[in-house]
């Protein structure tokens, strides 16, 4: 990392601190030319994930999408909010950590249900129907989103 003090790119880290949410990293660094110390945010891959859909168009990654299709399949079942959330997290740490600049969405919707499976076996048999009547996860969403848009459950 390129110190924005002297331009000089040799420093260490001297603390690293991940945010609440543990997808920012907070670097304090110190440049071993200049002295001075400087703070850097790193931020998960999140961005830089694609989605390749059915139709070979191209999105970014994006774990809300995820979450929205789980919530829907755990709807009336004995499963927290909480419980969504840590899967939801689980599935997008698996994409960004085994999936390196893209995925199929297909694939999304596979880690999801295996996930989906350990957590409520109904909910799971209700995502997995769903997923496979339209074989893509996007169509799946898209369905979705027309229950959830401007009606919260
Ligand atoms: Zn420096």
């Amino acid at each position: 990392m390129r110190c924005p003090i002297c331009r000089e790119d040799n420093d260490r880290v001297i603390d690293s601190r991940t945010s609440d949410d543990g997808f920012v990293i907070r670097r304090r660094r110190h440049c071993n030319h200049c002295g001075n110390r400087y703070t850097t945010f790193e931020k998960m891959a999140e961005l830089q994930i694609s989605v390749i859909k059915k139709n070979q168009q191209k999105e970014p990654f994006n774990s809300e999408k995820i979450m929205r299709g789980v919530m829907r399949a755990c709807w009336k079942r004995p499963v927290t909010q909480e419980q969504i959330e840590e899967l939801t997290a689980s599935v997008e740490r698996e994409i960004l950590t085994d999936h390196q600049g893209e995925i199929e969405s297909y694939m999304i919707g596979q880690i999801t249900m295996r996930y989906l499976l350990q957590l409520d076996q109904v909910a799971y048999v209700r995502f997995a129907s769903v997923y496979r009547e339209f074989k893509d996860l996007q169509d799946f969403i898209t369905e979705i989103q027309r229950f959830t848009t401007g009606d919260r459950f």
